[in-house]
């Protein structure tokens, strides 16, 4: 294959524990030089694919994960669009849905594989699962239809043989090597023997869009989980605080909250006040659906905005993504209805 016809892959190290291997002297975890990443996976031989790598400085633990380093990503992605067919963003795991969600956002217009993936066990390790995370990823991310075009042009996350809609994903499992889920959209591709792609579930590509790449967001914004017993003070201090702009409201079931009068009110002067509540159910799968119940009709009645079936990760950098825009708040709602990048079921 003639260097022109071979993939090029651009691989962004943001950190986590794929890229660590342990210190022969002292033992510990440290993150290794992904300029050398082909003497630590020299697997990466056998594909026919050019990788170039970039490490983020120092590389971080996605704990300490941040909209402005969102927005390095989305840079680099948008510097060297021309120069790439894909992308793989190597990212610790446990804000990796919430990255992968804020990219399908402030990447507009995206026709280029980003595909997000970690592992559980450091790549240095005996056991570990990056390897097989990490390949595959490349060829996700370098895999062509006969007529050029790449098969999977969105951001997405592939953990553990699964490839997922990257604002689909969240978190399961602290531990096993199946960490990330898709409660509500069925899986893009499965790799196995081989990389099965299913084509109806993933966008599709256009040919001629421009890349619109968005860095403005606004997170005064709250996640506020209802349980049995909450608190009227506690409520309304939360919801009449001056810098709050959205809520990310998880309630029960298909959107229902306890009938307190209190709650309706404090919700209900929130929303008078232009702030803006977005209803996201507490069960993992399933949709809200507030017009079922009166525990539900209550909250449309106060103002709050169905989440539909979306993940509270891509309600929350969704509406961080709109408030950055200064649109009118009306506006605002009106957007967090309509799917953008596939992340709600509409
Ligand atoms: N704490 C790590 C991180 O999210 C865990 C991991 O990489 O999986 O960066």
């Amino acid at each position: 294959m003639s260097r022109k016809e071979r993939a090029h892959i651009l691989i962004i190290y943001t950190g986590g524990t794929i890229g660590m291997i342990q210190n022969a002297e002292t033992g510990a975890l440290e993150s290794f030089n992904f300029d050398h990443l082909l003497n630590h996976v020299p697997e990466l031989k056998q594909l026919s694919i050019d990788i170039d790598t970039i490490t983020f400085d120092p590389p971080i633990d996605s704990s300490d994960m941040e909209p402005g380093m969102w927005s390095r990503i989305v840079t680099t992605i948008e510097k060297s669009y021309d120069q790439y067919d894909g992308y793989v963003i190597l990212h610790g795991t446990d804000t990796m849905s919430f990255t992968a969600s804020a990219l399908s956002f402030m990447l507009e217009d995206l026709m280029k594989p980003v595909i997000l993936t970690g592992s559980q066990l450091p790549i240095g390790a005996l056991r570990t699962d990056g390897k097989e995370n990490l390949i595959t990823a490349i060829e996700i991310a370098a895999a062509k239809k006969a007529d050029g075009t790449p098969v999977v042009p969105e951001v997405c996350v592939f953990f553990h043989e699964k490839l997922m809609r990257g604002n689909r994903t969240t978190k399961i499992n602290s531990e096993s090597f199946g960490a990330f889920g898709s409660n509500n959209y069925p899986l893009l591709a499965m790799a196995g023997t081989d990389i099965q792609f299913y084509n109806r579930n993933i966008k599709k590509y256009i040919p001629g869009l421009k890349l619109k790449a968005h860095h403005e967001y606004n997170s005064n914004i709250v996640i506020f989980s209802l349980f049995p017993g909450i608190q009227q003070e506690v409520v309304e201090k939360l919801l009449s605080a001056k810098e709050l702009k959205g809520i990310i409201f998880r309630t029960y079931g298909a959107g229902n909250a306890p009938q307190k009068k209190w709650l309706i009110d404090a919700l209900s002067k929130a929303t008078a006040e232009g702030k803006i509540i977005i209803n996201i159910t507490q069960c993992a799968g399933g949709s809200v659906h507030m017009e079922r119940y009166g525990t539900g009709l209550q909250l449309q009645e106060a103002g709050v905005i169905s989440g539909h079936d979306s993940t509270v990760e891509a309600a929350l950098t969704k509406l961080m993504y709109l408030l950055g825009k200064d649109l009118p708040v009306e506006e605002v709602r009106r957007r967090m209805e309509i799917s953008f990048a596939g992340e709600i079921s509409v």
